[in-house]
């Protein structure tokens, strides 16, 4: 896997900033990225993820994109390469569900109009639009291992209006 993620870096001129100890990463201006060590299916996800956002431009300036939209355009383009590559699993896009869910959910805690998520990501996520514009509030807990759709689901807590 570590040839792997070492040549998708050289093909599109991306450093290595320093290994991630941790499962996250994180991109940074200058083509560089923090990545942890791919061992799994997960952990290689997580550095498609990193070059995913650095390939797109996501950090060449302001795009006016959301941030969400950005955090769905990198886990589509990280489970376009884990297929490439004969590495996907389900658990892997189950939890990327979740990282774009808590994402939106920040943006909705902001005053972010549901009405404005792309039908694309709506569909992917699952994304309850109205429940969600009648929230006050809306937490989403995705550090947990996802099985199935109905768990990236339950990840999700509303709290009401009162
Ligand atoms: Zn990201």
């Amino acid at each position: 896997m570590l040839d792997i993620v070492l040549e998708e870096m050289k093909k599109n001129n991306i450093i290595l900033e320093k290994w991630s100890r941790s499962s996250c990463g994180h991109a940074c201006i200058g083509r560089k990225i923090k990545i942890p060590k791919p061992v799994d299916y997960d952990t290689l996800g997580v550095c498609f993820h990193e070059i995913g956002h650095i390939v797109l431009g996501h950090l060449d300036g302001e795009n006016g994109k959301t941030r969400y939209v950005e955090e769905f355009e990198a886990e589509m383009f990280a489970i376009q390469k884990l297929h490439e590559y004969g590495y996907y699993n389900k658990k892997y896009e189950l939890r990327a569900k979740s990282h774009v869910l808590f994402k939106i959910a920040q943006a909705k805690n902001r005053g972010h109009n549901m009405k404005k998520v792309p039908k694309e990501i709506v569909d992917w996520t699952r994304l309850q639009i109205n429940k969600w514009n009648q929230a006050k509030r809306v937490f989403v807990y995705f550090g947990s291992r996802f099985n199935t759709e109905a768990d990236v689901q339950k990840s999700i807590v509303l709290h009401s209006r009162k």
